[in-house]
């Protein structure tokens, strides 16, 4: 379609989620047009992102030192773990200011279709977590979807035996979408009214 360059970035930028041919498009003909200085400040923060921003050893939420700022904090009881399943859902419950305890964070949920296992999932070290922690309680705060729901009943049948009060979080969410699409009321709602699940 076009020269080099033009191509390449439309190409890079059309990998991204949510980002078709056409936008790519759009987005790459701004950037050409864009100030030099605004570019690079985009620039900037690709680098920086890519070179400060690692997961944190314990849960897996972004981070910008071996912790994360929730893993570090002390304030946080250490009785109750919330599992979700990508960095931004801890964001989506944080703003609910409802949950005072600690994440775990998958790195995406259960999908045969999209081959994604939960071998390819932070699930073993999940229960390595468990075996040696304070945690009584687990909420397991997975996208109210068909993969989200497959993979909290995965997760209650995998830690029942270890006897910890497991619970999912109440409906009222928006079927079928992400987390973090839910407003601060009704996730904290969600939150509060959130039901023990039986395995
Ligand atoms: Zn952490």
């Amino acid at each position: 379609m076009y020269e080099g360059a033009v191509q390449d970035l439309i190409d890079e930028l059309g990998r991204l989620p949510g980002v078709g041919p056409k936008s790519a498009q759009r987005i790459a003909f701004h950037l050409l047009a864009a100030e030099s200085a605004d570019v690079t400040r985009l620039v900037a923060a690709l680098v920086r992102v890519q070179q400060e921003v690692r997961f944190c050893v314990t849960c897996y939420n972004v981070a910008e030192a071996e912790q994360c700022r929730i893993c570090r904090d002390p304030r946080r009881v250490d009785d109750v773990l919330c599992v979700v399943e990508e960095p931004k859902d801890v964001v989506a419950i944080e703003r609910t200011r409802e949950f005072r305890g600690r994440y775990h964070v998958l790195g995406g949920a259960i999908s045969p279709i999209d081959g994604v296992g939960p071998d390819d999932l932070r699930v073993k070290e999940l229960m390595t977590r468990l075996m040696n922690s304070a945690v009584t309680e687990l909420i397991i705060a997975t996208d109210p979807n068909l993969e989200g729901e497959a993979t909290a009943a995965y997760l209650a049948r995998l830690v029942s035996p270890m006897g910890l009060a497991v619970s999912r979080l109440a409906s009222g969410l928006p079927v079928g979408g992400d987390l973090e699409y839910a407003d601060e009321v009704t996730l904290g709602r969600a939150f509060e009214g959130r039901r023990r699940i039986d395995a």
